[in-house]
């Protein structure tokens, strides 16, 4: 068994014992493997023990892998920052963004995408660890702009997506991806049809799941740490 294969099962038996944990069943719970800076053959290795998503966020880094390992039909994630001059290329290139904040990135992505092929899947980032540095959008701007991506043809809006501030206790990381909850529940109230929550990392993945987390974006604890960047 090789390293990668193992640690994607050390992965899977953390989600399954978290999920007990937490009276929910394993299968609702997605892992998408997160493969930013890890080479073609670390993500072939994955993909051969199973693992079929994989998340990026160095857009220039990425379209060499996709276009290497096309032919393995894996799905794609885009994890990172959005820039507008780089929309096109994340929407001819993903299946999945879920770093969405702002109006004007949702609009040039589903302008973007080929009509022929299903919508892009996206999740608004929500910043609730107050960080100015981060991404995502505050709480009280989330309802207008989850109602206006919901509206444009060449997205479907999926879900919430999160990142806890990591130097904060896992008390903190634990209310945050409790609120993202709550606020997924909120929208799907008022008339969104929504089932995505992407929360959890390696550091954080039982206290996601504990919360309702049903995509956890792992790259850590299966590829090994990475070079600084
Ligand atoms: C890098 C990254 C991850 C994975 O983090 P690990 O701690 O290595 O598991 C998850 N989500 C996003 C948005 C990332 O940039």
């Amino acid at each position: 068994m090789t390293d990668i294969s193992k640690s994607l099962q050390e992965v899977h038996q953390r989600i399954e014992d978290a999920a007990i944990d937490a009276g929910r069943s394993a299968d609702d719970i997605r892992l998408l493997a997160v493969s930013k800076t890890k080479p073609v053959s670390a993500i072939r290795e994955a993909h051969a023990a199973g693992q079929t998503a994989f998340g990026e966020n160095y857009l220039q880094d990425a379209l060499p892998k996709i276009q290497a390992l096309q032919s393995l039909c894996l799905e794609w994630h885009y994890i990172g920052r959005i820039q507008s001059n780089k929309t096109k290329e994340i929407a001819e290139n993903f299946a999945w963004v879920h770093g969405i904040d702002k109006l004007k990135h949702a609009k040039r992505l589903s302008a973007q995408r080929d009509e022929q092929i299903k919508p892009l899947q996206c999740c608004i980032q929500v910043n609730l660890s107050g960080e100015e540095s981060k991404g995502g959008v505050t709480p009280k701007e989330l309802p207008e702009l989850a109602h206006a991506i919901a509206k444009l043809p060449g997205l479907q809006l999926r879900g919430l997506m999160t990142m806890p501030d990591p130097n904060s206790s896992s008390e903190v990381q634990s209310a945050v991806f409790i609120e993202l909850a709550q606020l997924l529940e909120k929208l799907k109230t008022s008339g969104l049809t929504l089932d995505t929550l992407s929360m959890g990392m390696s550091g954080d993945l039982e206290q996601a799941i504990a919360a309702g987390s049903n995509m956890v974006r792992i790259g850590t604890d299966i590829f090994g740490a990475r070079e600084l960047r």
